[in-house]
């Protein structure tokens, strides 16, 4: 029977995990890297491209455990796209392999401006466990500007949203700073 169950879920809370408070040394320094008036441009949702540079696949696994009823990423106005061009967020995940150079410089290029550029996971930070691979360049920073590591082998769903609600902590800071017709 259906309805006892439908019964039992209206008096049960949510199995979503309650929201992690962003830390606020990386709050105070991503609003350092973004001037004001770009952040509140890029209001208080974000579209998210996740870019693939070369990772073991262990990183994609809690990228996407964010999307489950667990961690519910959209229910803070974040939520990915199926292309740069749409986004506000690069999301990469994996070390700067010399094969996805041109491929994530591109989708930089696409991403329109704002843009905040997230490197997920160790092998982002400086190439990881496979740093001294001949097809390897490094840390996603060899390619790219980075605004934002969240380091891990692999990093926890809760640390990944940990990170994405400190950007728009950013930008909701910096909306209050802002005096309406300025
Ligand atoms: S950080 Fe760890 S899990 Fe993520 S891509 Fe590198 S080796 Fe894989």
């Amino acid at each position: 029977m259906l309805w006892p169950s439908l019964i039992r879920s209206l008096f049960r809370r949510p199995l979503s995990e309650p929201a992690p408070s962003p830390a606020e040394a990386t709050v105070t320094a991503l609003a350092e890297r973004l001037e004001a008036a770009a952040q509140v441009r890029l209001g208080r949702s974000l579209a998210i491209r996740h870019v693939d540079s070369g990772s073991c696949n262990g990183c994609e696994l809690e990228v996407n455990a964010l999307s489950g009823v667990v961690y519910d990423l959209e229910r803070f106005g974040l939520r990915f796209v199926a292309s740069p061009r749409h986004a506000d967020v690069l999301l990469v995940t994996g070390p700067a392999c010399h094969n996805m150079a041109e491929a994530m410089q591109r989708a930089f290029l696409c991403t329109p401006d704002p843009k905040w550029v997230v490197a997920v996971g160790d092998c982002a930070l400086d190439g990881g466990v496979f740093r001294d691979s001949y097809a390897v360049a490094g840390g996603v920073d060899r390619v790219l500007p980075v605004d934002l590591v969240i380091p891990g082998c692999p990093p926890s769903p809760a640390m990944l949203l940990e990170g994405l609600l400190s950007l728009l902590a950013v930008q909701e800071e910096a909306g209050e700073d802002e005096v309406p017709g300025n």
